[in-house]
């Protein structure tokens, strides 16, 4: 099953005009081999219902791709995360799927400046009995990260915190990230790989939207490369994710 979308546009632009699917990865078929063994069998059925919900939207080359939720719940329950943070959840693949591996008192502030994509996929987030774990702000994620931090108290207090929201703000959001996740919390930096456009020749074909924000991409993950604040781990997954450790 191809997922048909933008980046996928522009994996062929840019490289391996074989590539049809929400990855790096260069064989469709190995793609779907992952998908099919390790994904689909033990997704959440609310999960699966909001992926098929999400892929008749007009905007679904937005959503994370399964295997990258997997990824985010391993994560969450791999550091016992109790208090996170999502900028970015559209119809809320990724927010469900850490809703689903937080503890029942685990909470996720989750930031979109649209009510409406968020809206699409509460049925479903509902009918998986969590809900209650989630605190939806509607608005610009700056300006709300901003009142976050006029409060002490919300300092140093995230476990795990995930970022899928305009490239070209992630340097604003780690200002605040540094400063809203406990030091040995984890911070999740999505599409840092780009479509793989980060590593092509400035002049290669590619789309508008890419070539766009693929400065800031590239500025993002030079700055996060010399942050001595962190460590780092740049993984391959999806579009390319930075997690970063906080160490100080
Ligand atoms: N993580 C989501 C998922 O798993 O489906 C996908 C997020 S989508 C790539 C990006 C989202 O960021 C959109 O829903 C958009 O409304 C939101 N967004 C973009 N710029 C924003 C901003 N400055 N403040 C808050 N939300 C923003
Ligand atoms: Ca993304």
């Amino acid at each position: 099953m191809a997922i048909n979308n933008g980046e996928e546009q522009q994996n062929q632009l840019i490289g391996d005009a074989d590539l049809a699917h929400k990855t790096l990865l260069q064989s469709d078929a190995l793609y779907q081999y992952i998908l099919d063994t390790s994904v689909f069998p033990r997704e959440h059925p609310c999960l699966k219902e909001l992926r098929e919900m999400t892929e008749k939207h007009p905007r679904n080359h937005m959503a994370i791709p399964g295997d990258e939720g997997q990824l985010i719940s391993m994560l969450v329950k791999l550091i016992n995360a109790k208090n996170t943070l999502e900028i970015g959840v559209y119809t809320g693949y990724s927010l469900l799927s850490t809703a689903l591996a937080l503890p029942s008192d685990g909470k996720v502030l989750a930031l979109d400046k649209s009510r409406e994509y968020y809206e699409l996929g509460l049925p479903m987030i509902e009918k998986a009995g969590v809900a209650h774990k989630i605190d939806f702000r509607q608005g610009l994620a700056l300006p709300l990260l901003d009142e976050l931090l006029q409060d002490e108290n919300n300092k140093g207090t995230f476990d795990f915190v995930f970022v899928d929201a305009d490239k070209n703000n992630y340097l604003n959001y780690h200002v605040r990230m540094i400063d809203l996740v406990k030091v040995g919390g984890l911070i999740g930096y999505d599409n840092t790989l780009w479509s793989g456009s980060v590593a092509a020749p400035p002049d290669a074909p590619m789309m508008d939207f890419i070539r766009n924000l693929r400065g800031y991409v590239i500025e993002f993950n030079k700055h996060l490369a010399q942050d001595s604040r962190i460590e780092i781990c740049q993984l391959s997954i999806a579009d390319g994710i930075t997690l970063c450790r906080r160490i100080k």
